[in-house]
């Protein structure tokens, strides 16, 4: 009988377990195995010229680095072997012993992901993303590291640009369009004294569109301020109370499903910019009646906690999964459930929402888990120095 092997059958190891072992696959012996695998280590590393790649020893000192590391830093191999990495940090890194931190992460966890201004050689600066693996041992004693690196100026140069982009079109589309709206509305106005039927439809429809363009303009002026760091706000003392009724009362109107009731109650002023904190309340608020189509409440209290005045907005709604609740106060991020039951909106809100709480030293966190509803809590500093009792 033939008992040649078949070419599809994978290579066996001693065990009798199939393998992707280099000797195994090769039937080769330990030493030159590993010598193959050096050389295409090597090979494979100097062929990354868009990557600075080099390897430290367990205290930081250079040992090996590559063509994209000398293109990259300035530094030759022969200027850099021996150096510690530390090199390559601003001085400001140094003096808080960021090298010494990232090394003990990547020992603790495997690999350390990096995002950060490096220096080379000639003190120039860029900004840099990469990777430290620990190689370590079997007992997760670190031997030394391995660091990939890539420049990410002129992703970073492009994200600006883009940015500015938006920033310039959204300001110049925003005068237009308010005009369009203004003369909607008076077509608005005499097709109901005249017309009917589908004229009216349509100047209602056209009305509508325009103000979702204009909400949407108004949040890429938002983003765009807040990025560069021209979010100015209006400080002054206000009632809470009296604002939060004021945007439940705006919101009631156009919402005949659910009630919003109100909770609790703030006895002092509250210092801030009352129109960009009832931007928060408009948002969260339009938010829990958006994501609980089923449900018909929501219910808005206010409170003191410790240093903070806090205002918490509560629905019945879909949730939030946990995994997902940090993500949501990012840029254009949209759960799962809202494109799941295909509920309208851009992913802005949140975002924005949060940087006017941050702006005004405050925050806004939340408490949900899916299908179990969300409590959203807007946290901003009481003004404790200043006794301002609601007259
Ligand atoms: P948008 O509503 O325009 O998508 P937001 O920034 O206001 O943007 O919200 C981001 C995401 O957070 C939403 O897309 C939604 O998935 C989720 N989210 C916000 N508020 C709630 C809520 N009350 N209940 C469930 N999901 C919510």
């Amino acid at each position: 009988m033939n008992k040649k092997k078949k070419i599809t059958e994978l290579p066996q190891s001693k065990e009798g377990k199939y393998s992707s072992r280099l000797s195994d696959v090769l039937s080769l012996g330990q030493h030159e195995s590993f010598r193959i695998a050096d050389n295409f280590y090597r090979l494979l590393v100097e062929s990354l010229t868009g990557y600075g790649i080099f390897t430290t020893d367990k205290k930081g000192n250079i040992s090996s680095w590559n063509g994209g590391a000398q293109k990259l830093f300035g530094y030759t191999e022969k200027d850099i072997i021996g150096e510690n990495a530390s090199i390559i940090f601003r001085q400001e890194d140094i003096n808080h012993t960021e090298l010494q931190k990232q090394l003990k992460k990547a020992t603790k966890k495997g690999k350390v992901s990096i995002e950060r201004y490096h220096v080379r050689k000639d003190s120039s600066l860029f900004w840099a993303s990469g990777l430290i693996f620990s190689l370590g041992d079997e007992d997760n004693i670190a031997r030394g590291f391995t660091f990939i690196i890539r420049d990410l100026t002129d992703i970073m140069e492009l994200g600006k640009r883009k940015d500015s982009f938006i920033s310039t079109a959204s300001h110049e589309l925003r005068t237009p369009i308010t005009s369009m709206k203004l003369y909607a509305q008076i077509i608005e106005q005499e097709i109901k004294k005249t017309g009917s039927g589908i004229q009216l439809e349509s100047v209602v429809e056209l009305n509508n569109q325009l103000n979702k363009f204009i909400t949407l303009m108004d949040y890429l002026l938002d983003v765009a301020k807040i990025q560069k760091e021209k979010l100015e706000l209006e400080k002054n003392f206000f009632d809470m109370d009296e604002l939060i009724e004021e945007v439940m009362a705006t919101i009631q109107i156009v919402s005949s499903k659910h009630l919003i009731t109100r909770q609790g109650g703030i006895t002092e002023k509250v210092y801030g910019d009352r129109s960009r904190i009832g931007q928060i309340l408009a948002n969260l608020i339009g938010n829990a009646i958006k994501y609980s189509p089923t449900s018909d409440k929501v219910i808005v209290t206010s409170g003191v906690e410790k240093n903070d005045v806090v205002v918490a907005i509560k629905d019945f709604g879909y949730g939030i999964l946990k995994s997902e609740q940090s993500g949501i106060f990012s840029r254009f991020y949209r759960a799962k459930s809202a494109v799941l039951y295909k509920i309208e909106g851009i992913g802005l809100g949140l975002y924005v929402a949060q940087q006017i709480a941050k702006a005004h030293g405050g925050k806004i966190t939340l408490e949900s888990d899916e299908g179990n509803g969300s409590t959203f809590y807007i946290k901003i500093p009481r003004n404790l120095k200043t006794k301002n009792e609601k007259k």
